[in-house]
């Protein structure tokens, strides 16, 4: 076998994009495709077009949402700080540092991989002004709670829900309700631009301000840029970034959008269902448990391999050829972050736990098949 654990989906549909870009339009910078883009990602999302502001990563629209946080939430007694748990790709931690704050290394659910609220709770302090939240592994689990409970403690949310795009919680889509939930169309991601992202806003001034900051806070520039113009003379009041999505990946983005309700949704969740029938029963495989009342379009098949015998399994998967991932070192691991100060329990042994297994479209259910067979034997 030779197979990949992720990869790009892109075709003839999305190469035209790019040329009658190139080609036609010969604007390669933030115009036309890229007001486009974001106005059917709002149809998509069911939201108003002013509220989807894309962004030329996921890490930078989580930059922005956390940059707008901060500035919005005025004077704390000490450095800002905004929880996050430590399972999630690194990306989230230094969005939050990028921003000035200091992420705050929460554990995680052994059920899910997903925050645990309660040890959240115990670490909000004067200086805590948000939470970020993680759909880790596409799973929004007990978000309409955590949105309950960053009321209660007068936290804004910042949702990282790179994994998470087309999933729904309790029958409403992702990014169609929340406060500041920030999507990443990076290569493998649900859909891609090649590089991208953008961040849903559901408050104005919040909106504004991440408008403003992804073309360096040139007061307006949006607006400007979306009508074909630029802004000479307006006024820049505060830090910006050169953040904003050209027009080029912006195609390739609105091609991705029109496949994926009837291409990748509907092939990434029957390949989690070939891995889910096979591998439930299977043991020293735990798989995370999920919310009937949620629908998950899988970014990732992250499987608990139990009794110390991840190293085997892996092992064993990558002597037949079947790649493997790590999603994620807990980040509160890190030099940067901490070091491991902190014993965050449940994510250390999840770290030592998971492993995941191949899964994007262009992979055929009978690979699925055959890398659980692989998965039994390794494991009998
Ligand atoms: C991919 C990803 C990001 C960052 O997105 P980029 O577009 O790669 O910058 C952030 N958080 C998580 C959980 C991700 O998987």
């Amino acid at each position: 076998m030779n197979m990949r654990l992720s990869r790009s989906i892109i075709g003839e549909a999305e190469a035209k994009a790019v040329s009658r870009v190139l080609l036609e339009d010969g604007y390669l910078g933030m115009g036309n495709e890229t007001r486009k883009f974001e106005a059917d990602l709002a149809q998509f999302l069911e939201v108003d077009p002013g509220q989807v502001i894309t962004v030329n990563s996921g890490t930078a629209a989580l930059h922005l949402a956390c940059d707008a946080v901060r500035e919005l939430a005025g004077q704390t007694p000490g450095q800002p700080e905004i929880l996050v748990p430590s399972l999630t790709f690194v990306a989230s931690f230094q969005a939050i540092t990028a921003a000035g704050c200091k992420p705050i290394a929460c554990d995680v659910l052994l059920e899910t991989g997903t925050l645990d609220l309660e040890d959240a709770a115990q670490r909000i302090s004067e200086n805590t002004i948000g939470l970020m939240y993680v759909d880790y592994a596409s799973n929004p689990w007990q978000l309409s709670t955590v949105y309950e409970f960053a009321k209660k403690h007068n936290l804004r949310v910042i949702e990282d829900a790179a994994h998470a795009f087309g999933c729904r919680h309790h029958g409403e889509r992702i990014g169609s309700f929340g406060d500041l939930v920030c999507f990443s169309f990076d290569g493998i991601k649900n859909i891609t631009c090649g590089e991208g992202g953008c961040v849903v806003a559901f408050d104005d001034k919040a909106a504004s301000l991440i408008k403003d900051a992804r073309l360096l806070s040139v007061e307006g520039d949006t607006a400007k840029r979306f009508s074909g113009g630029r802004s000479w003379e307006a006024d820049v009041k505060r830090q910006g970034w050169r953040y904003h999505l050209s027009n080029i990946m912006a195609a390739i983005g609105r091609e991705q959008l029109k496949r994926f309700p009837k291409e990748f949704l509907p092939k990434r969740t029957l390949r989690a269902q070939v891995y889910g029938q096979r591998l439930c029963k299977q043991d020293g495989i735990a798989l995370f448990q999920v919310d009937p009342k949620d629908f998950i379009v899988p970014h990732i098949q992250v499987v608990r391999v139990l009794d110390g015998r991840k190293e085997h399994l892996r092992t064993e998967l990558e002597k037949k050829g079947i790649p493997t991932g790590l999603h994620y070192k807990p980040n509160h691991l890190h030099t940067f972050f901490g070091a491991g100060q902190v014993h965050l329990p449940k994510a250390e042994q999840l770290f030592s736990e998971i492993l995941t297994l191949p899964l994007h479209p262009a992979l055929s259910c009978q690979d699925v098949e055959e890398i659980c067979a692989t998965v039994a034997k390794a494991l009998a």
